[in-house]
């Protein structure tokens, strides 16, 4: 099955400069200039004190793997068994998302475990998904 049958979130205006981002290559959340508080997902007030005063800014990329679950049945353009996971980004807020590069498997997908973004292309957008830290980008 190629990567352009999977299913596809639709950019609204509030998470097109996500969207963009990914494209560029970029892994951009929101952060409140009021407070400070970095979040995701996209929203036009702070979760945390509800300032509009909110920029977006392009993230380390890098993030720790806070919890997963191996989906052993396929989703639409996905080979089974896949990880779907939250990561914590370095920044702080969470996020839902793909773990690639390494074998789903409870022995290798290890907690707190460092992870980095990569950019999964998906036909009409590109999807950030993260593989363990320090491994080689594939060419
Ligand atoms: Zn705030």
């Amino acid at each position: 099955m190629s990567a352009s049958t999977k299913a596809l979130p639709t950019p609204t205006p509030e998470t097109a400069p996500y969207w963009e981002g990914a494209r560029a290559g970029e892994l951009r959340i929101q952060r409140c200039r009021a407070c400070t508080q970095a979040y995701f997902y996209p929203r036009p007030y702070c979760p945390q004190c509800g300032s509009a005063d909110v920029e977006w800014f392009v993230t380390s990329g890098r993030a720790t793997l806070a919890s997963y679950i191996i989906s052993e049945r396929a989703a639409p353009g996905f080979d089974a068994p896949y990880a779907i996971a939250i990561v914590e980004l370095e920044e702080g807020p969470r996020m839902m998302t793909n773990i690639v590069e390494v074998e789903p498997t409870p022995e290798r997908l290890v907690l707190d475990m460092a992870l980095e973004v990569r950019f999964e292309d998906r036909g009409e957008i590109t999807v950030p998904v993260f593989a363990p830290a320090g491994q080689a980008v594939e060419a």
